[in-house]
């Protein structure tokens, strides 16, 4: 499995907390669109929020709306409707 499908959105790395949204502390915006991971090299397993660890895309099994990703997971639900995730920009 190839990570260079990523459109770099940022879409996959929040978490949620009931019906709060939060935003990794490591995601920067770097241009229109775009975003980037501060510790890409070191993020995996790394909290993010209280109670969440960064994970790899491949394994969150959730559809982010755009993310080439998804179609790897078609009959999954979509990632604001479970209190899960943060992910890999790549
Ligand atoms: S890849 Fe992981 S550590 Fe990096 S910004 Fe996204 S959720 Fe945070
Ligand atoms: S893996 Fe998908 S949701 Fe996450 S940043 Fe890349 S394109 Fe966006």
């Amino acid at each position: 499995m190839t990570e260079d499908i990523c459109i770099r959105c940022g879409k996959c790395c929040y978490c949620y907390v009931g019906a709060k949204k939060f935003k990794c502390r490591f995601l920067i915006k770097v241009g229109k669109d775009k975003y980037h991971c501060r510790i890409y090299a070191n993020r995996l397993g790394t909290e993010v929020h209280k109670g969440f660890v960064c994970n790899h895309r491949m394994n969150s099994k959730v559809r982010y709306g755009g993310c080439p990703y998804d179609k790897f997971f078609l009959d999954a639900p979509m990632a604001d409707s479970v209190p899960e995730v943060v992910q890999s920009l790549n």
